[in-house]
């Protein structure tokens, strides 16, 4: 039997086998699974504020479309996503053309930094955010330059100009940003894109887009008027289909023939396609109202926090980021929420300032939340 065979030394690969730009990149920690925690804790429930994923499921609609597509999955998917980029195109008004479908914006990031990023090239972002795209340069050789946030945890966009340099190839907007939560001004974002130099690619990632209040800033009707740069969006957070893995970029003709040529062949499955275009056809009650109430929920979860001494950060998203005096102080709330069962996510990996982020959950979910800090607080 496998388990009594007595293991065997595990192979060690040859020295310097892996690059250094990987060898340098700190692996991604994700949110800790809620039955790790049950288990570990023996806790009867267990709620997962940690990852920005919706605490709705996903459109009734998309659901039926996926069951009614899972037996018939033995042919591989339409590399193309046409359908898909049809729909997005006409909802969006740009070309189908312009529109790239990845694995995620995560699968995109990735080939992004493949098509544009190598050793003595360089990525401008702001910091903290979202940390795939300082590992993407790290993968590729490429350097990071960081500019730090404006004041409210928004990019600071004249911050970001500063940090372009001649080896520049990409200069990231990620807004609203993770983990802090604010958003950029549209009026900035044209200021901003006005003054990128040529040899930069804009890039904003609007991966809480559907969150934004009326006004907001908008990627793809940026790309509709011809503005030169490339927007990423997801059905991982408002549309509740992370599991499946589906996001798109829209921008430059010519990016999305470039990207055709790192893409994997066939790296977007049939079932997220199927459950993405459902998602969109779907009716437009539900989506809205879920918005709404998670927007709602979010200030109710701002008041309380407050009311128990805490300071969150402005949020134009589905989490907000309370940021502690010190590592201990943070690692302390984070603690005492998992000793309730609230998984909620240490800003550690992020890097400076010290904080938690809690995505924002079901009202009772909010509650249990509000109830372990206000008892560790008081
Ligand atoms: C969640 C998140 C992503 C990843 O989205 P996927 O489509 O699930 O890969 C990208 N950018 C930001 C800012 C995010 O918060």
């Amino acid at each position: 039997m496998l388990a009594c065979r007595a293991m065997a030394d595990d192979p060690k690969l040859p020295d310097d086998w892996v690059r250094p730009g990987p060898a340098g990149v700190r692996p991604y920690v994700p949110g800790r699974p809620v039955e790790e925690v049950q288990r570990e804790r023996g806790l009867e429930q267990v709620v997962k504020l940690a990852s920005n994923e919706s605490p709705f499921p996903p459109a009734p609609e998309a659901v039926a479309a996926l069951e009614a597509c899972s037996a018939d999955q033995r042919l591989y998917p339409d590399p193309g996503c046409w359908e898909l980029r049809d729909l997005l195109a006409g909802r969006l008004g740009v070309t189908t053309a312009q529109i790239t479908v990845g694995a995620g914006i995560d699968g995109l990031i990735k080939y992004l930094g493949i098509l544009a990023l190598g050793p003595g090239d360089a990525l401008a972002m702001s910091w903290p955010s979202f940390v795939q795209w300082r590992a993407v340069a790290g993968i590729q050789g490429a350097r990071v330059d960081a500019a730090p946030l404006a004041s409210d945890g928004s990019c600071d966009l004249d911050g970001l100009l500063a940090a372009i340099r001649p080896e520049t190839k990409m200069v990231v907007v990620v807004s609203p940003n993770n983990p802090t939560g604010a958003a950029v001004e549209s009026g900035d974002l044209d200021r901003f894109l006005d003054a990128v130099p040529d040899h930069v690619l804009p890039v904003l990632d609007e991966a809480y887009f559907e969150f934004l209040p009326a006004g907001g800033h908008d990627g793809a009707a940026l790309v509709a008027s011809g503005r030169r740069l490339a927007v990423l969006r997801t059905f991982s957070k408002a549309y509740a289909l992370a599991g499946l893995r589906i996001g798109y970029l829209v921008g430059p003709e010519q990016l999305s023939q470039e990207l055709a040529r790192v893409r994997n062949a066939f790296d977007v499955t049939g079932p997220s396609q199927v459950a993405a275009l459902a998602s969109l056809r779907a009716p437009g009650t539900g989506l809205a109202e879920r918005l709404d109430l998670i927007r709602a929920e979010r200030e109710r979860v701002r008041a309380g926090l407050e009311d128990s001494g805490m300071t969150p950060l402005p949020s134009d998203a589905n989490f907000l980021f309370v940021p502690f005096a010190d590592e201990g102080e943070a690692a302390g709330a984070i603690e005492r929420l998992m000793a309730a069962g609230v998984i909620v996510r240490g800003t550690g990996p992020f890097g400076a300032p010290e904080g938690v982020r809690i995505t924002i959950g079901l009202p009772e979910e909010n509650d249990r939340m509000l109830a372990a800090l206000a008892a560790s607080t008081g």
